[in-house]
Parts: C-alpha cells; structure tokens; sequence
C-alpha cells in the first residue's frame, strides 16, 4: 500500500466510525452548515482549528494563512468573513496566533523564505509599530512569544475595521472578535483578552490588551519559561471552557 493509499483508508475508516458513533452525522450535514464561529489562523499543520476546539465538521467555519494576517485588500480573507457573517452569521471570530509562528520569527529577524516574504512584510509592519515593546525584551524566545501576540492585536483590530465587520455591527448584529495565543508546546489556547462586540469597543480594548502584553513581558522576561506558560494556560482552559459550553451537541 502506498503512502497516499494510506490516507484514503484512514478516511474510510474515520467516516465508518463517525456514522456509526452519530448515526445520520453526514445526512445532517448535507443539508446545511451552521457554525457559530469563525477561526481565522496560521496555516502551520499543528494549529488545525477544529482538533483544537474539540469541535466536529460543522461547527467552525475557518480560514488559514501565514501567519494569520488579515490584510484590508485581501479579497480571500474578505470574501470568508462576508460569508461567514452574512450568510452563515457566525457570532464569533476568533483571530488565532500561535507561538514559535515560523511567519512571525521569520519578519522579527528579517529571514528570507521567497515569496512569502512579501506576505510576512505586514508583520514586519506590526514589529515596526511596536519595536518599543520588543526592544525592552531580552529573551530571543520570549520575544518571538510577544510578537506572535501583538500580530493578534493588530489583526484583531483589521478585523474589526473592515467594512464587512462594521456594516454587520451598523446592523446591530450580535458578533463578537476575539484574539487567542495557541501553545505549541501545551496545546492549550490563551485569550488575549481584546475581545470587541461594537465599533465603539474595539479602540479601548485594543489599547488594554497592549498595555496588558506590555506589563506583562516587562514582568514575565525575569519568570522561568515554565511558571510564565503555566499561569497563562489558566487563561486557556477558561476560553476553551467558554466554547464547549456554547457549543451545541
Ligand atoms: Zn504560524
């Protein structure tokens, strides 16, 4: 068996496990979808949104990139959101970092990879912006950590300043943006707490969650790695909580 056949009989094997644990799961689905959320994430293979979530088919609608950046031009991104909102009317979008994000490692040392450096330039707009925060920084790996989390900040506020997201509040609809840190190392999800429901929202809780990411690594560059990523986990098992509880079965 070749290694491709392989992957055509684990796909026979996952659809005869998933029918026979929810019987009808596939018919169901055919007849429509209807997620209450949206993913926007890195496309690196470890981050993939519904393992993550502990969610089915179904249940999250997702789009994925380098370094899950949300550019005002990018049709793609736009055109996912326009859908997800209008159509499907998600509740939630959740903007997805990751740390050790080869994207972003690559913009904060100004690594060359090809194409995709003209794609990681708008995190290097975001190191830019914020070079006051990561320069106070002294741990390489830590610093990395804060970029791939101020990448959040700014992406989460892109979302929030399209037409689509704003149109959609103008309208009264109840949506919510947040911005999450994914642990490689832990597999748990941190909330950054920037998390904006209306257009008047989104500028205050922007600037909370940087002033919060700055005292925070000011403070956390002198904590053993360890002690720093268990305190935030906290954070995590209380969003991932928030999720499978709103989640219907
Ligand atoms: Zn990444």
């Amino acid at each position: 068996m070749n290694d491709l056949e392989e992957l055509f009989e684990k796909n026979r094997e996952w659809a005869r496990e998933t029918e026979a644990t929810k019987p009808g799961f596939f018919s169901r689905l055919l007849q429509q979808q209807a997620p209450q959320y949206l993913w926007i994430g890195c496309a690196d293979s470890r981050v993939p949104a519904n393992e993550i979530l502990g969610l089915l088919p179904g249940d999250v609608f997702v789009h994925r990139n380098v370094a899950n950046v949300v550019v005002h031009s990018d049709l793609n991104a736009l055109s996912v959101m326009q859908f997800a909102i209008d159509i499907l009317a998600v509740k939630h979008i959740f903007v997805v970092g990751h740390y050790g994000c080869g994207g972003v490692t690559a913009a904060l040392h100004d690594r060359r990879v090809g194409l995709a450096d003209n794609w990681i330039r708008h995190v290097k707009d975001v190191r830019n912006k914020h070079w006051d925060v990561l320069a106070e920084i002294t741990d390489p790996a830590l610093q990395v950590d804060a970029l791939c989390e101020l990448n959040v900040l700014e992406q989460v506020h892109h979302v929030c300043s399209t037409t689509v997201v704003q149109d959609a509040w103008s309208r009264g609809a109840a949506l919510i943006v947040h911005g999450w840190v994914y642990g490689l190392h832990d597999g748990l999800l941190v909330d950054l707490s920037i998390s904006a429901g209306n257009a008047e929202a989104v500028e205050t809780a922007y600037q909370s969650a940087l002033e919060a990411l700055r005292e925070r690594y000011a403070h956390e560059q002198r904590t053993p790695q360890e002690t720093r990523r268990r305190a935030a986990s906290n954070a995590a098992l209380k969003a991932i909580g928030a999720v499978r509880a709103a989640t219907p079965r």
